[in-house]
């Protein structure tokens, strides 16, 4: 039951993340007004009805009831993707206090991965929410010094790194590694780096057919937060 309902609070809060994920880098909106959703294309009111997550979307056949125009498939793939994080961590989390970090955790992350695809931006009260995460699961995991140690040589090697590759690495991406090192520690953030740049490797040669551009820039939030998350998660089940 427990397990169900993370699943259904999931969904549910996927559906407010795609708002977030639309509001929150464009100047002219705010997150709280209007309170209902509006479509993107129309600016039509969209009813309760058409606003179940996944559910409206395959109902509606992705099209808006009003004007016809496609919904995007991330609505759908943020809803899906963040009910089924919550259901694995209700299966992951040693209490309560650690479910909700998690669960913070992979919303921030889904957010930043969106917006920084679009818009080469980390918003700072994402990085916060990340931060206060991260704290939450040091804290419960038994918060180890030795952690802190990571967070200073992370921190150290993603300057160095930002440097040698200039444009690269943003100071949002410097920030989000160093939140993210306080609950990983050493290792796993090193793998989280390693698995976050073979992603956004992959990113790059399919975006532009094969070639690998130096002077392209890569939106490296959208594949660092997901893969903190992931470490976060298979950390116990790793050798060290
Ligand atoms: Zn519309």
């Amino acid at each position: 039951m427990w397990h169900l309902l993370s699943l259904v609070i999931g969904l549910v809060l996927g559906s407010f993340l795609n708002v977030v994920i639309y509001r929150l880098p464009r100047k002219n909106l705010s997150i709280s007004r209007p309170s209902y959703s509006i479509c993107p294309s129309c600016g039509e009111r969209i009813l309760w009805h058409d606003n179940i997550p996944v559910i409206s979307y395959i109902l509606l056949r992705g099209r808006c009831r009003k004007c016809k125009a496609k919904i995007s498939p991330r609505y759908p793939f943020v809803e899906l993707a963040n009910g089924f994080c919550y259901l694995i961590n209700s299966y992951v989390a040693l209490n309560s206090l650690e479910f909700i970090a998690l669960c913070l955790l992979i919303s921030c992350s889904l957010i930043i991965a969106f917006i920084d695809l679009e818009f080469m931006l980390i918003p700072d009260v994402t990085l916060f929410l990340v931060a206060l995460a991260s704290f939450m699961v040091w804290l419960v995991r038994g918060f180890g010094l030795y952690n802190l140690l990571g967070v200073a040589m992370v921190t150290a090697l993603m300057i160095v790194l930002g440097l040698l590759y200039r444009g690269g690495l943003g100071s949002g991406d410097i920030i989000l590694m160093a939140a993210l090192s306080l609950s990983l520690g050493v290792i796993s953030s090193f793998y989280t780096l390693i698995l976050a740049s073979v992603s956004a490797i992959v990113y790059a040669l399919i975006k532009n057919k094969g070639k690998l551009l130096m002077k392209q820039k890569i939106p490296f939030g959208t594949f660092l937060a997901p893969a903190g998350y992931v470490f976060l998660l298979i950390q116990r089940y790793i050798p060290m």
